[in-house]
């Protein structure tokens, strides 16, 4: 079957469809219901089914594939890796399973888990699994701050964090952030459980609460903690969005649509079956960690590669030579960790033997076409650029090589993922925009398997977010969006981020796009200031590539003649500031809402997601010193 008939099937037959996607699985109790829609826009999927994300991600596989490896944990900070086999993944996961449940953690307790990329962060997403616990992985390396707030969302019984994670060859402790969040928390737990690798030396520990779980862990090497079934619509875990534009909101996932979602997204979309190899240099604290660095590939049983430390250290060639050691077959990346690479030399994309790579996958920010174009050339494999949030848990957007791989249109995430049934509507209008023109990028209810079931305790947040924006019930991504003839959609940057030059409404992703195919220009980022006669001016924000020559000022010359002739004057930028860094959060999103703020003298509002306060200082010290180009 072809990509347009599997499609077809998931949107006109949704229960057949996805009552055969649901086999991909183990039930201990098969489903009663395929879809129970009655209640939209919430929707329940494979209703009385019973099931375990980690009974398919780990005992599931057993049987056939004890000795293969399930994860491997590379970390070029400390210099450790772990080889960690399925029949070793279920030993760690049922001690540390053990280790909550001594603990009184069971059953639809929340769990705050804090942690680098380890092989113990999986080890303990998966434990609570087990358990019946509900996750809730916080970034490690989030500020206090925004810890706090998440724990006080999600009330958890315990708090699971690393003494410290390292970047760049720097310790950065995690307890005494801990510490600061726990003081400034209405509910904190009982308890903090510390994964410690010895890295702060000087970590203070609060007797009673502080908890060393190499000393629990050794208490419990032998248990076999039995897995809980849970009803395929019982929370599995919550994930707070990244808060680019707002305060996080707290995504909640079920159990069966989760799982199956993974066992169908990971096949037939990134290619990945039994004893195949996936990379993915996420953070476990993102919605692609969750998805594709844990659930999915051990779902069906893969190896899956974690990653801490750098893009470029020891030096930029250690993405792709851990391609060529553990024969990766799909890597999963985001256009920003790309960019990092494309400022460094492209031989450095030939360093090693890729002839087991198929596919690079990038999800998280818009794919410019230069970005796209270089790491094609240097790599030699298909680019896939998805579509998703961390909402929709998988990719709503993409191509389907696992499938069937359709043309690659570079500047487009590609086609609807099965069940998504997606539609660009105008905005004020709420009619369905014809090909080629500028709408919003909408879902109709119900929403697939996989995707958010609701807010953590606030249906009412869920609702007012998501299906409130027009007359008829539908799910908006708060993305614009635009649709070719052949159904493939280009995403044209978040409904907020809008610049409205003397009455024309400019994204700033075009503006974006044009500047940065200046061959001078690493990274661009585009706001609208307000301006007196215009209402609104494009301002730029770039970064050079490295061993450019050119000086400041004839490079964004350059970059102004490149958006004059491709947009036309209306997008023509007011002024230009060439900078070092440019602020992002730590999942690698411009930070434009912080951006615009500066450059508009207003407060930068909640900074915490802020991944590298130098970035925001170069942005101060420009408009300080005034642009390279305008006035
Ligand atoms: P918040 O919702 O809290 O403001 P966020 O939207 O940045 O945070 P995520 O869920 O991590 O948090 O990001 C999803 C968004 O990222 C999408 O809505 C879209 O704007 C952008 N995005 C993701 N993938 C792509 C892509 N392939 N092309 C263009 N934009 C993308
Ligand atoms: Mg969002």
């Amino acid at each position: 079957m072809g990509y347009d008939e599997f499609y077809r099937q998931s949107v006109e037959e949704p229960e057949r469809f996805w009552g055969e996607q649901a086999r991909l699985i183990h039930w201990e109790v098969p489903p009663q219901q395929i879809l129970d829609a009655s209640k939209l826009p919430f929707r329940r999927w494979f209703v009385g089914g019973t099931t375990n994300l980690c009974y398919n991600a780990v005992d599931r596989h057993l049987a056939d594939r004890a000795e293969q490896l399930a994860l491997v944990a590379i970390s070029t900070e400390t210099g450790r890796t772990d080889e960690v086999t399925y029949r070793e993944l279920h030993r760690e996961v049922n001690r540390f399973a053990a280790v909550l449940k001594s603990l009184g953690v069971g059953k639809g307790d929340r769990v705050v888990i804090y942690m680098p990329n380890m092989a113990e962060a999986v080890y303990a997403m998966l434990a609570c699994a087990r358990i019946g616990a509900i996750h809730s992985v916080v970034f490690g390396g989030f500020a206090s701050h925004n810890l706090a707030l998440r724990i006080d969302d999600a009330e958890p019984k315990l708090l699971i964090c690393a003494d410290a994670g390292m970047r760049g060859g720097k310790v950065i402790p995690y307890k005494p952030l801990v510490d600061a969040a726990l003081a400034e928390a209405k509910a904190p737990p009982p308890h903090v459980l510390i994964v410690s690798r010895g890295l702060d030396k000087d970590m203070r520990r609060v007797e009673g609460r502080d908890l060393d779980y190499a000393t629990l862990r050794d208490q419990f090497m032998d248990a076999e903690v039995p897995v809980t079934w849970l009803e395929s619509n019982e929370p599995s875990y919550l994930l707070y969005t990244s808060g680019t534009t707002g305060k996080p909101k707290g995504i909640q996932r079920d159990v069966g649509g989760y799982a199956v979602a993974m066992a169908m997204s990971t096949r037939m979309v990134f290619d990945i079956g039994p004893g195949q190899v996936m990379f993915s240099t996420s953070d476990v604290g993102w919605a692609v960690g969750h998805s594709y660095n844990v659930y999915g590939p051990l779902i069906v049983g893969a190896t899956s590669l974690l990653y801490e430390g750098l893009p470029t250290n020891p030096d930029p060639g250690i993405w792709w030579r851990l391609c060529e050691q553990y024969k990766v077959r799909t890597m999963f990346s985001s256009p920003t960790g790309i960019r990092v690479l494309k400022k460094q030399d492209a031989s450095w994309l030939k360093c090693a033997d890729l002839s087991s790579l198929k596919w690079l996958f990038l999800a998280g920010e818009p794919l410019d076409e230069p970005t796209a174009h270089w790491i094609t050339e240097g790599l030699g494999v298909p680019v896939i650029d998805n579509y998703w949030q961390t909402e929709t848990g998988w990719p709503a957007l993409t191509l389907m090589p696992g499938l069937e791989l359709k043309p690659v249109k570079w500047g487009s995430p590609g086609l609807p993922a099965p069940g998504y049934r997606m539609k660009v509507i105008n905005e004020v209008t709420g009619q369905e925009a014809a090909p080629g023109e500028k709408g919003v990028l909408v879902i109709e209810p119900p929403l697939p398997p996989g995707c958010l079931t609701t807010v953590w305790r606030d249906d009412q947040r869920y609702i007012a977010s998501y299906f409130s924006h027009f007359k008829e019930l539908l799910y908006s991504s708060l993305d614009w969006a635009i649709r070719d003839a052949d159904g493939y959609t280009n995403i044209l940057g978040r409904t907020d981020d809008v610049i409205n030059v003397a009455g024309h409404r400019l994204g700033t992703r075009e503006i974006e796009e044009s500047v940065a195919t200046h061959s001078a220009v690493a990274e661009a980022a585009v706001v609208g200031v307000k301006d007196e006669l215009k209402g609104q001016v494009p301002v730029v924000f770039a970064t050079l590539k490295q061993g450019v020559t050119a000086t400041s000022e004839d490079a964004a010359r350059g970059m102004q003649q490149a958006v004059t002739e491709q947009l036309g004057a209306v997008a023509r930028p007011a002024r230009i500031y060439v900078v070092n860094a440019l602020p992002k959060t730590r999942s690698g999103k411009l930070l434009r809402r912080s951006l615009q703020a500066l450059a508009q003298d207003t407060d930068p509002g909640d900074l915490s997601t802020l991944d590298d306060p130098n970035a925001l200082e170069e942005v101060r010290k420009a408009l300080q010193r005034g642009p390279d180009l305008g006035s």
